[in-house]
């Protein structure tokens, strides 16, 4: 009987395949490397050639070690995979994800129109760097939907969006406000990290390029900082040639640790999902809760939005504590609630397995204010047992009435 190799390319194997299957099995043949299942970390500046021709034409696969290795590529392909997209970048950090798109499309007297309840270090990006370099920038209420075309101008070339929002999860129409932009001639950007694209596909909704900080739910252990930035066949040539232009480029240990942080996403997520549901639930029924800020609750604003468009929810989420008084007032009040807390660590990011809790500022915002009832604590719900979790917040609440 004839001997027949396993198939070695996952993309016809994964063809049709459930989203577990596929991050179990995306971005790297075994068969490409002596049978073993992970890929070589590649430490690489220098490639070289087997002779002069070859290395002026450049006329092999890998050429320098910032274009690209066996290992950021085995994430990239996972990753293409997932969003489906023409191609993928990896960056340093979530950040720079947000800003070597931003600089790849944007020049001198261009326009950008950047959601209000966006992640506040793009928000100073836009402020400082933007400004500087002649681009002016302003920012929409991310209720706003295709009423975004009132707001478009001739020179508006980049429409950002983050769904939901940071740190108050407001919710967006991502397919009216591509389609309003598109006809508007400006490129269209959506923060994705919150959903990952297991819950929500930008570019199925009319994006053009899809942002992760892969630091969160990717590597999914508080010690890694990547970016990854998506495009459609449209944008990538740009991306791409943005990158390569900056030199900005992820390491190859940082962009193993996120690829092996893919193959337990989804089970990773589905729990950080159930968790945080549970306590939002439980959370909303308290009197010393005066709202909850959760797009998969049925009172959450944009919930009609997330249950249209997304397939899941993640781990992180609001809560609004009432308080009398003024900021002063709020602060002492979430402090002694954060102050309480024992499980829960006082930290920013999150998408890691520890649960995290922050006191959010939105004084920076400038039309989605964000609640007044009081202080805005967010939660990242980790992977810990519910009751324990449950427990450390009943006794937060209880120091909380005591301040
Ligand atoms: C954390 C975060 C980023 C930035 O990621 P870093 O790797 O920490 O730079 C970008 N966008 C959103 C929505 C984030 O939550």
């Amino acid at each position: 009987m004839h001997e027949t190799d396993k198939e070695s390319e996952p993309k016809t194997r994964l063809a049709g395949a459930g989203d577990n299957t596929k991050l179990a099995h995306l971005g790297y043949s075994p068969s490409d490397y002596h049978g073993f299942v992970n890929p070589p970390v590649v430490h690489a500046s220098t490639v070289l050639f087997p002779n002069a021709r070859a290395m002026e034409t450049r006329a092999q696969k890998y050429t320098y070690g910032t274009r690209g290795t066996p290992t950021t590529d085995a994430l990239c392909e996972a990753i293409d995979a997932l969003e489906g997209s023409a191609g993928t970048i990896i960056v340093p950090s979530g950040l720079a994800a947000v800003s070597v798109p931003f600089l790849s499309v944007l020049s001198a007297g261009d326009h950008a129109l950047i959601v209000d309840s966006v992640y506040g270090p793009t928000r100073h990006f836009c402020n400082d760097m933007l400004k500087r370099l002649g681009i002016s920038v302003d920012y929409y209420d991310p209720a706003i939907g295709g009423d975004i075309a009132r707001l478009m101008k001739p020179n508006t070339k980049l429409v950002h969006t983050e769904s939901p929002g940071s740190n108050t999860f407001e919710m967006q129409d991502i397919s009216a406000i591509s389609a309003a932009a598109h006809a508007g001639g400006a490129v269209v950007s959506m923060d994705n990290t919150w959903a990952t694209p297991l819950y929500f596909k930008p570019l199925d909704h009319g994006v053009d390029i899809s942002i992760h900080a892969a630091t969160k739910y990717p590597a999914g252990h508080s010690d890694i900082l990547l970016g990854t930035v998506s495009a459609n066949a449209a944008l990538w040539e740009r991306v791409r040639e943005g990158q390569i232009t900056m030199g900005i480029c992820g390491a190859p240990d940082d962009s193993y640790q996120v690829l092996r942080g893919l193959r337990t996403m989804g089970v990773r997520l589905a729990h950080h999902q159930e968790s945080a549901l549970n306590l939002a639930r439980w959370l909303e029924q308290r009197p010393d809760v005066a709202r909850v800020l959760h797009p998969a609750l049925e009172s959450f604003p944009g919930h009609a939005i997330w249950r249209r468009d997304f397939k899941g929810a993640s781990g992180i989420f609001s809560i609004v504590l009432p308080a009398e008084g003024g900021a002063e007032a709020h602060r002492r009040k979430a402090h002694a609630f954060l102050d309480a807390l024992r499980l829960f660590g006082l930290g920013w990011s999150w998408g890691g397995y520890e649960s995290l809790a922050v006191h959010v500022h939105l004084g920076d915002r400038t039309v989605a204010r964000g609640p007044t009832e009081g202080p805005v604590i967010r939660l990242q719900i980790g992977l810990e047992d519910v009751a324990d979790l449950r427990a450390d917040l009943e006794q937060a609440f209880q120091a909380a009435a005591a301040a």
